[in-house]
């Protein structure tokens, strides 16, 4: 099964109709771009791919399990960034990734936390309380949390958000080599077309609600240039 099938997705809150009968696949391993600005639903449609919102309409399965039957199993081989979920601050950073080894059931949790932090130059962070971090630390523990169950699909809700150029560079790059190396599926919400055109294969533009266009990164930026 695909990593995400999504059939007229749709959510209302009263008058708002914040996504409108969405319908697209993430192919298993591959990278799909929701694009759109403020208010496009973006999150809204991550919320409701990860149970955590019930659509008013539409269905999805993601990792072949149906979201209004069987979201325990779909979760168990996902996971979930974004900048605004807060790190427990007087938690280490081990401690961080200790509570979510747990909520995962990770085999070998210590050894899953130390390869992790080796990978994302975390080792001499383990320590630390959360709360001393940096915006770019934290970043980094966010995404080690996310990756603490080996994921088969990952959502990230504009993971570069709150960063400084060069960090958000670095989180991108970094994100470039993990999609091709793990071969994890992602689904990337952005309002950032660089990021998306040197992230995904797929692009999914959103307009309040409304799937306005999708293509390739090149299709899009052929039809609408750079600038968006
Ligand atoms: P159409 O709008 O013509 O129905 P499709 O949705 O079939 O277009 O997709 C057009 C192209 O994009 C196809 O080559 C398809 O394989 C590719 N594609 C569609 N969805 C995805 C995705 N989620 N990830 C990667 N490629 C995709
Ligand atoms: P994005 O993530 O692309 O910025 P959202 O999914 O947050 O978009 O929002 C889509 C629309 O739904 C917006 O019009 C927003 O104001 C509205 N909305 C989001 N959350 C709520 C909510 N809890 N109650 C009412 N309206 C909401």
């Amino acid at each position: 099964a695909p990593a995400i099938e999504a059939e007229g997705l749709t959510k209302r809150y009263g008058a708002t109709l914040a996504v409108d009968a969405l319908s697209f696949t993430l192919p298993r391993g591959g990278t799909v771009g929701l694009l759109g600005g403020n208010g496009a639903g973006k999150s809204t449609t991550i919320a409701m791919l990860l149970g955590l919102l019930i659509p008013t309409g539409g269905r999805v399965r993601v990792l072949g399990h149906d979201m209004a039957r069987d979201r325990f199993a779909a979760l168990a081989r996902a996971n979930f960034s974004s900048p605004y979920i807060a790190l427990p601050h007087r938690l280490s950073v081990a401690e961080n990734l200790l509570v979510y080894a747990h909520l995962y059931d990770v085999p070998d949790a210590a050894g899953r936390i130390a390869e992790l932090a080796a990978q994302l130059s975390l080792a001499d962070l383990l320590d630390r309380p959360a709360g001393q971090l940096s915006a770019g630390q934290k970043t980094r523990v966010a995404l080690a949390k996310s990756l603490i169950n080996r994921p088969d699909l990952l959502l990230l809700d504009e993971p570069t958000a709150s960063l400084d150029p060069d960090t958000a560079d670095w989180v991108r790059s970094w994100l470039e080599r993990y999609r091709q190396e793990s071969g994890c599926a992602i689904l990337l919400a952005s309002h950032n077309m660089a990021e998306v055109e040197r992230l995904c294969d797929h692009v999914l533009m959103l307009k309040t609600g409304r799937l306005v266009d999708s293509g390739s990164p090149a299709e899009l930026l052929s039809r609408y240039g750079r600038d968006d």
